[in-house]
């Protein structure tokens, strides 16, 4: 059984072959060259299912069988803020936004309503679909976010995310520490679990 992933980020099918060693895990992209499927949903499980349903929809197109499509969708949220970035993270500060203007954005949010930290939670949503049947699960990591950046471990909002139980931002903290308790990886255990009762 061949597992395509809605996603050509190294990073991302690197951890799925490591947890399907059974499986052959492959970018969409290595079977239907590289797209862009635009996020216009106004959810991570929206943006999730879109990702999904088109890889599945043109699989289906070039006739082939005897697949899963995996796809993920995340960003961070405040309450604060009625949920944003939410699922404009990637792009909270414009078209061109980068790691740093987003946080930039972010500061500037916080501290026009004089804040130096607020609730926020980080979310994971993964969808499958197996024979045009969807599921979706969701990871979840709870925190807070400040107005300064601290440390540059991780990547996007860790300088400004300091997880619940922690006095250190994901910035200052080990990459190990993350994945221990991180909103993806919590999806994915819930999505390894999925698979072993479809498959
Ligand atoms: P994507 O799901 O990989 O497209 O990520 C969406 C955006 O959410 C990223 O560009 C980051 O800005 C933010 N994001 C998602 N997960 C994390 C994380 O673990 N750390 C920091 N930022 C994240």
């Amino acid at each position: 059984m061949r597992i395509v992933l809605a996603s050509a980020n190294k990073g991302k099918i690197e951890e799925f072959k490591k947890l399907l060693p059974n499986y052959e895990v492959i970018a969409y992209s290595d079977i239907l060259g590289k797209f862009d499927i635009p996020e216009t949903g106004t959810s991570f499980k929206e943006n999730a299912i879109i990702k999904a349903s088109e890889i599945n929809r043109r699989l289906k197109e070039q006739n082939e069988k005897h697949f899963i499509v995996i796809s993920d969708d995340s960003g961070i949220s405040l309450p604060i803020l009625n949920g944003a970035p939410g699922v404009y993270s990637a792009r909270y500060s414009g078209i061109n936004a980068s790691d740093k203007s987003n946080n930039e954005k972010l500061i500037s949010e916080l501290n026009r309503l004089n804040l130096e930290k607020s609730e926020a939670f980080y979310t994971a949503c993964i969808t499958i679909i197996y024979k045009d049947f969807v599921y979706t699960v969701h990871g979840f990591m709870h925190g807070m976010a400040i107005n300064q950046e601290k440390g540059t471990n991780g990547f996007g909002y860790d300088p400004l995310f300091i997880p619940k139980g922690f006095d250190k931002t994901l910035g200052e903290l080990d990459f190990e520490v993350k994945q221990e308790f991180s909103h993806r990886n919590r999806a994915l255990k819930l999505a390894m679990k999925v698979l072993e009762v479809i498959l």
